[in-house]
């Protein structure tokens, strides 16, 4: 059951408070052609991998804010105690490159090029902002989300939270154990 959504509250970046909202999943209504369409406009939502992270790092201890629209890129995990956000990013839109979530449709291939690299684009360009604002980012991708990946998840994630020195780290499948699967990220 979803809750009816109650709009984000703006709230001072100094307050330390967490937005609990319908934790359900969505059901996906769309077909191909037309999510297409919606996930161009939607930056994100509450997808299933970004309420697999919110639980895991909420079962750590850690609280948060949600989709905050006044920094760049509306980061979907903002950890103001620890300077931090975290994007938590489908492979496929946000082209995780080596990484079979993100291999491209056969139909229209420079359509997708250029949507493709722009949202790659777009996103250097959110994190680049957000550093030289002095915030740290961790971008958590899709294929990471897996329940038996939780445990070393959980544990990178909360080793990024705390070790306040590294400003910018990204955690794919590959990156954790037992996801190795050829290509290494970075
Ligand atoms: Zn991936």
């Amino acid at each position: 059951m979803r809750k009816p959504q109650a709009p984000l509250v703006q709230q001072r970046l100094s307050c330390s408070w967490s937005v609990v909202q319908g934790e359900s999943d969505r059901v996906d209504v769309f077909t191909p052609a037309k999510r297409s369409v919606v996930m161009s406009h939607i930056r994100s939502g509450d997808t299933r991998p970004e309420l697999f992270v919110r639980k895991l790092i909420f079962a750590a201890g850690f609280r948060y804010r949600l989709h905050d629209g006044r920094l760049p890129g509306k980061p979907d995990i903002v950890l103001p105690k620890y300077h931090a956000v975290i994007f938590v990013n489908g492979c496929f839109w946000h082209h995780h490159e080596g990484c079979r979530l993100a291999a491209r449709p056969a139909t229209r291939p420079d359509f997708w090029e250029r949507k493709l690299a722009g949202n790659k684009r777009r996103d250097e360009d959110n994190i680049r902002a957000l550093l030289s604002a002095g915030w740290r980012v961790l971008v958590i991708w899709e294929c990471a989300c897996l329940k038996r990946f939780s445990a070393d998840l959980s544990s990178r994630v909360c080793r990024f939270l705390r070790e306040q020195d590294v400003p910018r780290a990204e955690i794919g499948r590959n990156d954790l154990e037992s996801g190795a699967h050829g290509h290494h990220l970075t």
